[in-house]
């Protein structure tokens, strides 16, 4: 990452190349929504792929669900999100506005009497006094069926895990799994946040990826450590961060969430500083204990090699989908001279570019060079799918913009091409070219590629 990079040098980026849009944007937008473009859309689903291929598709104990983002309420007074999902809230007496009380008073803390005392006498960003501190509930609400009252009030899911406990023993069962095994989802969750800010990295609309790891209470440390390894193991090789980006961050007991007993979260260097990116939690035997007691169903393990019955514990793995989108940008980001000319690069690996490979013909207004392109393209699309075909401007002015959207690879189509069938390769990170048969492209390209 370059270190001149800020905020709204990504967001500026996001948008003028189609990564990021602000939703409704027409109508002036809305806090905490933004929507993903051509290539925010191609870079989002390569990461939750990835992130699919390595914790289920190579987990012989992990089995994924995809759930309905609204359940029955009753999930969400056994999770204790209705009775205290909440984030402390401050108010500005006199314009009125709305601040996270722990973030004003520069701490990472949910307790209301510590946050009264670190605010005593400290003014709003507007200067004005602040009123008390005061919790708020995030989850939105909405009513099911036709009559809007308080017999009809639903919830979207302030997280993916919910649903994934309420599915651990149908899962059970139609896997027939036995302890550790583990349950994913990728979905959508929202919450009603106080304060969205920092582009995508805190809305209102957010989609998770969560796993469940179900396990035996004596197996909670190694399990827990694995599964912390996994998620820092996962940012470096497959999303291809730096180390120097991230950091480990345990919460204390006064930032823990209501069920976990132990809680680190890897924080990534984002342009407004180090931030939590994914959590791993221990969340004990809370969520089925609770779901147990409010839904009155036997949720226990039965232990046959052991002969003996307990409530699994649980170790979560939770991370935000927009975050990691943002990380893998501002971790690939450089501004570098060339010949004199700057150019922005993202470096992104290849197998999460948004587009593997563009194709050019040298001259669009040369149709026998068009034609060979043409032909090119249509043969690298059918191996690699996520080609571009590029004939805008000039060839250097392409090479700039695939440049910023990380195409690993351009191929050219010149007049030598037609003389000889071969075509020149131009390596992103290194700007080098080299002349190759256009009969070895695909295996080369799938050497450079790693598929
Ligand atoms: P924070 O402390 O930043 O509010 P959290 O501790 O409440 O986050 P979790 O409930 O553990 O977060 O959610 C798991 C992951 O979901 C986070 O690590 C983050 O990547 C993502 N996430 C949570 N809230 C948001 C949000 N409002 N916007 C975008 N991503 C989010």
């Amino acid at each position: 990452m370059s270190p001149e990079v800020n905020l709204e040098t990504i967001v500026s980026l996001c948008k003028r190349r189609g990564f990021v849009f602000q939703s409704s944007e027409i109508y002036g937008g809305l806090a905490g929504f933004y929507d993903y473009g051509p290539l925010g859309v191609e870079l989002v689903n390569n990461i939750k792929q990835e992130w699919w291929k390595a914790m289920v598709r190579e987990h012989d104990n992990i089995f994924g669900v995809d759930s309905a983002i609204i359940q029955n309420p009753r999930l969400w007074e056994a999770s204790g999100h209705i009775a205290g999902f909440t984030d402390p809230l401050v108010e500005d007496e006199v314009t009125h506005k709305r601040y996270r009380a722990d973030h004003l008073a520069g701490v990472d803390s949910n307790d209301v009497e510590q946050l009264m005392k670190l605010l005593e006498g400290k003014k709003s960003p507007d200067g004005n006094p602040l009123g008390p501190v005061r919790t708020f509930n995030m989850m939105m609400k909405t009513y099911v069926g036709p009559v809007e009252d308080s017999e009809s009030v639903a919830y979207l899911r302030p997280e993916t895990a919910g649903p994934i406990f309420t599915n651990y023993e149908n899962v059970r069962e139609t896997m027939r799994a036995k302890l550790p095994f583990g349950v994913a989802q990728i979905g959508k969750a929202f919450r009603n946040e106080i304060s969205p800010r920092d582009f995508i990295f805190r809305v209102r609309e957010l989609e998770q990826m969560e796993m469940q790891y179900f396990i035996n209470p004596n197996d909670q440390e190694k399990n827990y450590q694995n599964w912390r390894d996994f998620a820092w193991q996962f940012c470096i090789e497959r999303l291809g961060i730096s180390k120097e980006n991230l950091e480990w961050h345990e919460h204390d007991a006064s930032e823990r969430a209501h069920y976990a007993a132990a809680a680190h979260d890897i924080y990534f260097k984002f342009p407004q500083g180090f931030k939590e990116l994914w959590g791993t939690h221990n969340r004990t035997d809370f969520d089925l204990s609770n779901h147990q007691r409010v839904s009155g169903k036997e949720l226990t393990y039965f232990d046959e090699e052991k002969r003996e019955r307990f409530m699994p514990f649980v170790i979560e793995s939770s991370v935000g989908v927009g975050r990691l989108l943002m990380a893998v940008i501002v971790n690939s980001y450089y501004e570098e001279e060339i010949n004199g000319e700057k150019r922005v690069v993202l470096k992104i690996k290849p197998s999460l570019a948004p587009y593997r490979l563009a194709v050019s013909p040298l001259l669009k207004n040369k149709p026998e060079l068009v034609n060979k392109a043409r032909e090119v393209y249509g043969t690298l699309k059918k191996v690699f799918g996520n080609v571009m075909w590029d004939d805008n401007g000039n060839i250097g002015k392409r090479y700039r913009r695939q440049d910023e959207i990380g195409t690993p690879y351009c191929i050219t189509v010149d007049f030598d091409t037609l003389e000889d069938e071969t075509v020149t390769i131009r390596d992103r990170d290194s700007t080098e070219q080299t002349r190759i048969k256009i009969d070895e492209l695909e295996t080369r390209l799938k050497a450079l590629l790693l598929i």
